[in-house]
């Protein structure tokens, strides 16, 4: 638990870092537009315009170094795809899950009897996890019930104009009582830099890594929400079966006719 409680710490000085460097970036696009500004002024002296423009240049670079960094941050983290229980992850994350919600949110998680086997990166699983649970806490105030139900065998539904798919998932649903999100609003809530939180307190990166990490898995996320009443995020992985453990591999190996 304890190591838990550190990974979303760590998690999120990871959400403070990307957010400073979009602040950062933030600053140096409006280095270069009010530069743009001024260059297009046709009465601007020779001498200021070359200043400007090396202004606008240097700029530029500064950007381009920054995204870089970002970049190669990014790629540190490559997928590393392993088979596990939905279900037995919910529960070793539990008391992490906890933290994040302080005491005045209950969690309130249901889980199927059976195992629900997904294949997928556990660490990014457990940061998809965290962001949406940060989420709703935020959205709930610090007070109320955050439900996680999980489904297996369920089918993907039609999500944002795509067609239902075939085969079994599991399904991982998130709700709140929060505040909701305005219809308006929903289209955008995933795209990397949307926040309607206030500066220093929103990146507007958590839902982007969550639909990369559904997607990039072979899955996706659905959202409904009813503003004043609450928000559902249902976050489906394909399901697998269950890995034979080595030791049972081992015998059938070497039980089935030797030749
Ligand atoms: P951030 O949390 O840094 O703002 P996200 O990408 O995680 O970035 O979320 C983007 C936006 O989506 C939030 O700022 C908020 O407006 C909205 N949102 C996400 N989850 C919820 C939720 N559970 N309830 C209400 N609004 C939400």
């Amino acid at each position: 638990a304890e190591e838990a409680l550190r990974h979303a710490q760590k998690m999120e000085a990871v959400g403070q870092l990307t957010g400073g460097v979009a602040h950062d970036f933030n600053n140096l696009l409006t280095v270069i537009k009010s530069s743009v500004e001024f260059l297009q002024r046709p009465d601007l002296p020779a001498e200021r315009r070359s200043r400007y423009l090396a202004a606008v240049s240097d700029t530029v670079d500064r950007a381009a170094k920054l995204t870089s960094q970002l970049l190669s941050f990014a790629r540190r983290q490559a997928l590393k795809p392993e088979v596990f229980d939905v279900g037995e992850r919910l529960a070793s994350v539990a008391d992490m899950l906890n933290a994040v919600t302080g005491a005045r949110i209950r969690i309130d998680t249901t889980v199927p009897d059976v195992p629900c086997h997904v294949r997928a990166d556990l660490s990014q699983f457990e940061t998809a996890l965290v962001n949406m649970v940060v989420n709703a806490r935020d959205a709930m105030d610090g007070a109320g019930t955050l439900t996680l139900r999980l489904t297996c065998a369920a089918t993907l539904p039609g999500i944002r104009g795509h067609a239902e798919a075939s085969g079994r998932f599991a399904a991982l649903a998130i709700a709140d009582e929060g505040v909701g999100i305005a219809p308006d609003l929903l289209s955008r809530i995933f795209e990397p830099f949307f926040t309607t939180k206030e500066v220093g307190k929103g990146t507007g990166l958590g839902l982007s890594q969550v639909i990369g990490f559904a997607k990039q898995s072979g899955g996706d996320v659905d959202v409904t929400s009813e503003p004043g009443r609450g928000t559902t995020f249902t976050l489906y992985l394909p399901q697998v079966e269950a890995p034979v453990p080595a030791e049972i591999r081992r015998e059938v190996r070497s039980g089935g006719g030797d030749r």
